[in-house]
């Protein structure tokens, strides 16, 4: 990204010379991008990151499809990217379906085949942002244009940890975040197939062949492209090591505490995400004391005012609140090293133990 702070200065929609290498620069990227989930460069659009790209895809695609119903779906465990968008679609009158999962987390493909005739657009993530818990998308695209409706797949998670192939999943659109695959934050691409029908957000100028208005931020989707090119390089070692490590956190976790339970383990998950609940140690008390000993998870449940409200997609899944509320997720990546997973399963113990403490005394209640 340093040379498009330094050289590459131009405009990317001028026709001088310094315009056109910085035009050079994005059109490489969006090669990078295609390559990674085996798509045609012409189909790629950038944006802002993964929100923009879900805004553009179910609320573009429902608008250009306005004349054949008022009418979007989307499974209850995407995220609030995708519920937003379907906000502000209900704000103008649509109407809002949502597909329940199972206790895995997993949607059921059959559930296409209950939705209203007037439907449009469905939405169903391709890996689980909390979970890791990917969705069987090729089956539901299959039903979906059997009724006639098109499917808009948020593979935000998914993309760089595990193969990703717009043409095999016969998805509409897709989209990608930059920061999610090792790139900047703030880019990130919707990948619209040919003949898919959309209706533009940003309008004003043809930036993007009309999909998306607005000069380009070349730095970051260089830096998208360039995350693109690593991911898909060594996409299947990348797997398999994660994988591994996945393993063995889980059974360091069993180990520690038996009583554990590791969310949408009985479907297919990604590589690596842990999301699991310690009964008796509340998310926001084990996040701190895993923090206060060099550990960065996430907590399952939100926490606002020292109150915890369970997440939607653990509940979604049929979850109990009080397991809920002691859900955290760990994530690993690139820069994850054995030594670190074993440093994690070592702080565990004694960090469960401070966190139950604290817990069960009410403090923070
Ligand atoms: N979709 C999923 C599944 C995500 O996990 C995220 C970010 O965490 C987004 C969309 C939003 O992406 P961005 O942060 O680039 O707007």
């Amino acid at each position: 990204m340093k040379p498009c702070f330094e050289d590459l200065y131009g405009n990317p929609s001028s026709l001088h010379r310094v315009g056109q290498d910085a035009r050079a620069a994005i059109e490489r990227a969006r090669e990078q991008v295609a390559a990674l989930v085996s798509a045609r460069a012409v189909e790629v659009t950038f944006t802002s990151g993964g929100t923009e790209a879900d805004h553009l895809a179910l609320i573009g695609a429902a608008w250009a499809r306005r004349d054949r119903g008022m009418r979007v779906a989307y499974t209850a465990v995407e995220h609030h990217a995708v519920h937003g968008a379907a906000l502000v679609l209900a704000e103008q009158g649509f109407e809002i379906e949502h597909l329940p999962v199972g206790r895995d987390g997993w949607v059921d493909p059959a559930e296409i085949d209950r939705l209203p005739h007037d439907t449009t657009v469905v939405a169903v993530m391709l890996a689980n942002n909390e979970t890791g818990v990917l969705q069987p998308v090729a089956e539901v695209a299959r039903r979906a244009h059997a009724r006639g409706m098109l499917l808009h797949c948020d593979a935000v998670q998914a993309a760089g940890k595990v193969p990703v192939d717009c043409g095999a999943l016969g998805i509409d659109y897709l989209a990608l975040s930059a920061h999610k695959l090792g790139g900047p934050k703030g880019a990130g691409a919707l990948v619209v197939r040919a003949g898919a029908p959309l209706s533009p957000l940003f309008r004003g100028s043809g930036h993007e062949r009309g999909r998306r208005g607005g000069t380009e931020n070349l730095p970051g989707i260089v830096g998208l492209g360039a995350a693109a090119d690593c991911a898909a390089h060594d996409l299947g070692e990348e797997s398999d090591r994660l994988l591994a490590f996945r393993d063995r956190l889980e059974a360091g976790i069993a180990n520690v505490s038996p009583d554990a339970v590791i969310h949408g383990r009985g479907a297919p998950r990604l590589p690596n995400t842990v999301n699991v609940s310690f009964p008796g140690a509340r998310s926001d008390h084990l996040l701190m004391a895993l923090d206060a000993r060099g550990v960065a998870v996430s907590a399952g449940a939100a926490c606002a005012s020292g109150a915890v409200e369970p997440s939607p997609v653990l509940t979604a899944m049929g979850v109990p609140r009080e397991l809920a509320v002691c859900s955290i997720r760990m994530s690993m990546g690139r820069t994850t090293t054995e030594d670190e997973v074993s440093r994690v399963v070592h702080t565990l113990a004694e960090s469960l133990a401070v966190a139950r403490a604290v817990s069960t005394s009410g403090v923070g209640r």
